[in-house]
Parts: structure tokens; C-alpha cells; sequence
């Protein structure tokens, strides 16, 4: 961090925050101030340069037509490349995670270069669209379980310098190898909204630790009811699906000692 108020710049939240992602910024904030640290959140509008000072930057998603403007502004600003290659945070939500890339493919099927800040490539799901809760344990980072929810219809790739951020149990995330998201470096990727520094408490902190260093502990007991609540929620569905495999665990434990 190089001043005392920490900042995080919103990119784009005009067409890069469907489903409130941009409250992955007040999250960023209120854990920051939990711990006394001064914090400013910059909108960047669609019209204006991405800073290149800022500590932290967030890409929320975006329907196609959003993206692709989203990404037309992008081109040819090196600041947010040269802001995470100095240093700073990164935190990309579903089409924001896409066009971190080297290349996505559009709904017309055209493939479009990213901005090459991971090394992820982006194809199309090849069945229905990815869409409802999401529920992984982190494996990229130590963050512990994360929960959120997905829709989308853009899978990733990951190459030898990109590490998946979590093992899913439940959703398609990445669409490859039951992997959800990314972690190269300071940059996080991710399929998850909710919004998902929200949810995922310790994602948020990793992200605040990454340039202001160790963080005293701040407890939100709301977050953590909602993370136990999410979790429930998007295991119900497996265990409406094999009743007679949780009838069989049940028994099991009863035997136990
Ligand atoms: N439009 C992109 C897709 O469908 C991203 C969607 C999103 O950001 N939720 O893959």
C-alpha cells in the first residue's frame, strides 16, 4: 500500500456488476475499516482511465453485450496489467475473470483476446448454461469452503502459470475437472456471485492481506450465519437426489460406537 487510505477501484460497475458484484467493494471496505484502516472506493466509469494506483481492482460479470463493451474500453489500457504486475490485488467475477484471459468466445463464436493478465482461456459450456448455488473448498488459496452462485455460459481453461482456486462440490465453475476459479499471483478469478467477498469472508481478507499485510481478526457473525445457511442451501438438492446414500450414512453412524 503505498499511502495510508487503502483504495480499491470498482472498474466499470455500469456494465460490469450483474448481480451486485460491485458488493465485493463494501465488503472490501467494511472488513478494511473493521480493522481501522482508512479505505476509499474510486468508480471507474466506462468513459474513464482505469487508475494505476489503486490497491485493489474489481471486475464484477456482465451479460455478453456488457462484456464486450467492457472490453472495448479495456483495450489498450496497460494500467490495470502494470497495477497487478506492481503489486496489486485483483478480484474478477465471472465476465470480468473472462476477459483476464488471453481469449473468450462470444456467443457468436467468435473468439476475442483478453487482456492476458491470466493465463485462462475461455471457450463456451457445451451444454445448458451454468446457472445456481455454487459450493467449493478453496484449494488455491487457504480460505476455506466459498459459496456463491453462477450463471454463465463461459467455461476456463487454466494454463501451467494459473492454479484453480477451489474444488467444487456442487456447480460447474471452470466447466473442467470440477475446478471453480483461479489464483496466479495477486489476481483472483471467479464464477461465484453472491456478491462473493460477501459470502466468503476469508476470500476477502486474503485479498486485503495481499497489500496491507496481516490482518487482525474480525468476526462478522451475520457473514458467518450466511455462509452456514448458503452451504445447507446448496447441499439440499444432492441430498433430496440420493436419499437411500444418506439413509445408508445414517445407519452407518448409528452403528458407530
Ligand atoms: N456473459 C458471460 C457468460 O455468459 C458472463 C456472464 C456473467 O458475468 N454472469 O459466460
Amino acid at each position: 500500500m503505498k499511502e495510508s487510505t487503502l483504495s480499491v477501484a470498482l472498474v466499470f460497475p455500469e456494465v460490469l456488476s450483474t448481480y451486485g458484484d460491485r458488493g465485493n467493494a463494501t465488503a472490501l471496505a467494511h472488513r478494511a475499516r473493521g480493522r481501522g484502516l482508512d479505505c476509499r472506493v474510486i468508480k471507474v466509469g466506462l468513459h474513464d482511465p482505469v487508475p494505476r494506483t489503486a490497491d485493489v481492482y474489481l471486475l464484477g460479470g456482465g451479460e455478453d453485450a456488457a462484456m464486450l463493451l467492457a472490453r472495448e474500453h479495456l483495450r489498450g489500457q496497460r494500467s490495470l496489467a502494470e497495477a497487478v504486475a506492481a503489486g496489486a490485488a485483483c478480484f474478477a467475477v465471472c465476465a470480468g475473470f473472462q476477459l483476464l484471459g488471453h481469449e473468450f468466445v462470444g456467443p457468436d463464436a467468435i473468439t476475442r483476446s483478453g487482456l492476458g493478465i491470466l493465463d485462462v482461456r475461455s471457450r463456451r459450456l457445451p451444454g445448458p448454461r451454468a446457472v445456481g448455488e455454487v459450493l467449493a473448498e478453496s484449494t488455491g488459496l487457504d480460505v476455506g469452503f466459498l459459496t456463491g452462485f453462477e450463471n454463465h455460459q463461459g467455461d476456463a481453461l487454466l494454463g501451467p502459470a494459473a492454479r484453480p482456486l477451489a474444488r467444487l462440490l456442487v456447480g460447474t465453475g471452470n466447466g473442467h475437472d470440477h475446478d471453480e476459479g483461479v489464483v496466479q499471483g495477486t489476481v483472483v478469478g471467479t464464477y461465484m456471485h453472491g456478491p462473493a467477498l460477501v459470502r466468503n469472508d476469508r476470500l476477502a481478507d486474503h485479498l486485503l492481506a495481499t497489500v496491507v499485510g496481516a490482518l487482525e481478526p474480525f468476526d462478522d457473525e451475520p457473514v458467518r450465519r450466511l455462509r452456514l445457511e448458503r452451504r445447507n442451501a446448496a447441499l439440499r438438492p444432492l441430498r433430496r437426489r440420493w436419499p437411500l446414500r444418506r439413509a445408508g450414512l445414517a445407519s452407518r453412524e448409528r452403528r458407530q460406537p
